[in-house]
C-alpha cells in the first residue's frame, strides 16, 4: 500500500532507525515474541507478534519465538503447539525456536556470578517477614539480617537449594541492590525460589527456578536481541533488566514498553480466558466468541484482517481500549474482496410459483464473487417452489418497500422477475406461504420483458435446499470494558452471545470447505464450523454485512 510507506514511523521503528543510523548492534535487528505457555494466545499477542515480527522484516532482522517457560507450575505442551500454530497462522515465521528453560543451566551460572561478586545473597526469612521488611513507595525498607552473610556461605547455600536440600518457601535466592530504592522492584528483589515441580521440558532435574526478572533479560541476552519490545507493565522492570545485564557483563539489550491492546466488549487476558473455558460459558479456547486467535479463526477471520487492524491501531505509549468495531471493518473489508457469493435463507417463507411447471429444474448460473471477475461462476437450481426471507415479504409496505408485496413484483437474483399473487396464511393470520408468477421472458442476462423493478432478494430452491445450522453470535461481553467493572467480570456476560437456527443453504455449499469465507448473500459473511458433517452442516456467522451493532447500542 502507498500510504503504509508514506505513514510516519511509530517510536519503536523510530528507536530502529536510530540505532541504525548510529551504526548500533552493527545495524543487526533482532527481536522476539515471549509468550508463556500458559494459556491460548489473544487478539493483544497478535498485537505484539504483528510488531516484533513486523518490524525486524521492515529493517532486513529476523525474530525468535521464545517459550518463556520458566514457571513449572502452569505450562502446558498443549499451549506451546497451539502458540506455533496460531504464529505461523497469521502468516509469521521465526528464525528460533527456543525456550527459555533451556537457559536454566547459564541462569544458574549468572545466579552463581551474582553471588561471586558480593551481589546477591540467600535469606531465610519467611515470605511474610519479606514483605513485611518490603517497606512501601514512600518508606524504604530494612535490610534482612541475612543480606550479610559472606560468598562463601551464600555459595554453599545456593548449591544446596539446588540439590533439594530445603523445603519450598524455606529460602530464596536475592539480588542484593537496595532496600531504600524508589522502585520497590530494586529492593532486593527476590532472582531464584525452590519449586518441587516437574518442569513440562526439564522434568525433575531442577528444583530451584528464576523468577521472571531474573530470566527474561539473561534469555535475551544470551539470544543477543536488539530490542526487547513489551508492554507498559514492565516499565518498572526496566530498571532491574539493565542492572542485570550490566553487572553479569553480557549482551547489552535493551528493553522498550508499548501500550497493551485492550479491545471493547472482551476481555484480554489468559488466566480470565482461562476461567470462561473452565467454567463452560464458552466451548473452548477456540470458540468463536473468544477474543483468542484460535477463535478468531474458527469465526472465519483472516490473518489478513487481524494483521490490517493490527497495523491501523498503531503502537501507542498510553494504555486505551479499541473498539471492537474497527477489528469487524476489517475483516469485513477483506472477506469483501474474497469471499466466494451464494445464498443462504436465514428465515425461510415458501413461495410457489405457480405457472412454473412442475417438475422442471433450470440450472442457472451466477456469479461467486462479482469483486472478483477470476471467481469464475456456478450453478443454481430453480424451481417451482422455493424458500425465501419472511422479512423480504410485507403484506402492508411502505412506499419505500421495493420488496415482495401483494401485486407487486421483485427479482430473485440470478433468476427471474415474480410477482405476489396471492397471500397464504394459517388459522393464527400468520402467513405461511406466498404464490407468485414468473415472468417467463425476465431470465437475468437475458431480460427482454422490459419490466422495471428496484428489488432484488436471495432465494433458494426448496427440493434442492440444503437444511443447515448457523450459529450466530453477539458479542461475548454486555458491557465495554469487563475488566474495569466492579467485581467479577464473569457478571457481564452476554447471556445471549449465541443463537442457533435451522436455515436452508443452496445445494453448493454441500461441498463447503472449512478454508473458504462465503457471504451468505445480503446477510453477512460466513464460514463452515469444524463441527459440520456431510450429514449436518454448520456455519458460523464471521460478521454482519454491515455495523448494525453500533445502532442497536444507540438506541
Ligand atoms: P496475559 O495477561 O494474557 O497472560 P501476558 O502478558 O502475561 O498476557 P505473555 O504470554 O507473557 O502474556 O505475553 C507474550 C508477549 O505478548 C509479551 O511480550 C506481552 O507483553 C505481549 N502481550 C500480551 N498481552 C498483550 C496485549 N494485550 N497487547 C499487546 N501485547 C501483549
Ligand atoms: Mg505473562
Amino acid at each position: 500500500m502507498a500510504e503504509a510507506s508514506e505513514k510516519s514511523l511509530n517510536f519503536i521503528e523510530q528507536i530502529i532507525e536510530d540505532d541504525l543510523a548510529t551504526g548500533k548492534n552493527n545495524g543487526r535487528v533482532l527481536t522476539r515474541f515471549p509468550p508463556e505457555p500458559n494459556g491460548y494466545l489473544h487478539i493483544g499477542h497478535a498485537k505484539s507478534i504483528c510488531l516484533n515480527f513486523g518490524v525486524a522484516q521492515k529493517y532486513g532482522g529476523k525474530t525468535n519465538l521464545r517459550f518463556d517457560d520458566t514457571n513449572p507450575v502452569t505450562e502446558e505442551t498443549e499451549y506451546v503447539e497451539s502458540i506455533k500454530a496460531d504464529v505461523k497462522w497469521l502468516g509469521f515465521d521465526w528464525a528460533e525456536e527456543l525456550y527459555a528453560s533451556d537457559y536454566f543451566d547459564n541462569l544458574y551460572e549468572f545466579a552463581k556470578k551474582l553471588i561471586n561478586k558480593g551481589l546477591a545473597y540467600v535469606d531465610d526469612s519467611t515470605s511474610e517477614e519479606m514483605a513485611a521488611m518490603k517497606g512501601t513507595p514512600t518508606m524504604p525498607g530494612m535490610n534482612s539480617s541475612y543480606r550479610s552473610r559472606s560468598i562463601e556461605e551464600n555459595a554453599e547455600l545456593f548449591e544446596r537449594m539446588k540439590n533439594g536440600e530445603f523445603a519450598e518457601g524455606t529460602r530464596v535466592l536475592r539480588a542484593k541492590i537496595d532496600m531504600a530504592s524508589t522502585n520497590m522492584l530494586m529492593r532486593d528483589p527476590v532472582i531464584y525460589r525452590i519449586k518441587f515441580a516437574t518442569h513440562h521440558r526439564t522434568g525433575d532435574k531442577w528444583c530451584i527456578y528464576p523468577m521472571y526478572d531474573f530470566a527474561h533479560g539473561q534469555s535475551d541476552s544470551i539470544e543477543e536481541i536488539t530490542h526487547s519490545i513489551c508492554t507498559l507493565e514492565f516499565v518498572p522492570h526496566r530498571e532491574l533488566y539493565d542492572w542485570c545485564i550490566e553487572n553479569l557483563e553480557i549482551f547489552p539489550s535493551k528493553q522498550y514498553e508499548f501500550a497493551r491492546l485492550s479491545l471493547s466488549y472482551a476481555i484480554t487476558s489468559k488466566r480470565k480466558l482461562l476461567q470462561l473455558v473452565n467454567d463452560n460459558y464458552v466451548t473452548g479456547w477456540d470458540d468463536p466468541r473468544m477474543p483468542t486467535i484460535s477463535g478468531m479463526r474458527r469465526r472465519g477471520y483472516t490473518p489478513e484482517a487481524i494483521r490490517e487492524f493490527c497495523e491501523r491501531i498503531g503502537v501507542a505509549k498510553r494504555d486505551n481500549l479499541i473498539d471492537v468495531s474497527l477489528l469487524e471493518f476489517c475483516v469485513r473489508e477483506h472477506l469483501n474482496k474474497i469471499a466466494t457469493r451464494v445464498m443462504a435463507v436465514l428465515d425461510p417463507l415458501k413461495v410457489i410459483i405457480t405457472n412454473y411447471p412442475e417438475g422442471k429444474v433450470e440450472e442457472l448460473t451466477t456469479e461467486n464473487n462479482p469483486e472478483d471477475h477470476d471467481s469464475g461462476t456456478r450453478i443454481m437450481p430453480f424451481s417451482r417452489e422455493i424458500w425465501i426471507e419472511k422479512d423480504d415479504f410485507m403484506e402492508n409496505p411502505s412506499k419505500k418497500y421495493f420488496r415482495l408485496a401483494p401485486g407487486l413484483m421483485v427479482r430473485l437474483k440470478s433468476a427471474y422477475i415474480v410477482r405476489c399473487d396471492e397471500v397464504i396464511k394459517n388459522a393464527a393470520g400468520e402467513v405461511i406461504e406466498l404464490h407468485c408468477s414468473y415472468i417467463e421472458n425476465s431470465k437475468s442476462g437475458q431480460d427482454t420483458s422490459g419490466i422495471p423493478v428496484k428489488g432484488t432478494i436471495h432465494w433458494v430452491s426448496a427440493a434442492q435446499a440444503i437444511e443447515a445450522e448457523i450459529r450466530l453470535y453477539d458479542r461475548l461481553f454486555k458491557v465495554e470494558d469487563p475488566s474495569r467493572e466492579d467485581g467479577d467480570f464473569k457478571e457481564y456476560i452476554n447471556q445471549d452471545s449465541l443463537q442457533t437456527i435451522t436455515a436452508f443453504v443452496e445445494p453448493s455449499l454441500a461441498t463447503a470447505s472449512l478454508s473458504t469465507p462465503y457471504q451468505f448473500l445480503r446477510k453477512g459473511y460466513y464460514c463452515l464450523d469444524q463441527d459440520s458433517t456431510p450429514e449436518k452442516l454448520v456455519f458460523n456467522r464471521t460478521v454482519g454485512l454491515r455495523d448494525t451493532w453500533a445502532k442497536e447500542a444507540g438506541k
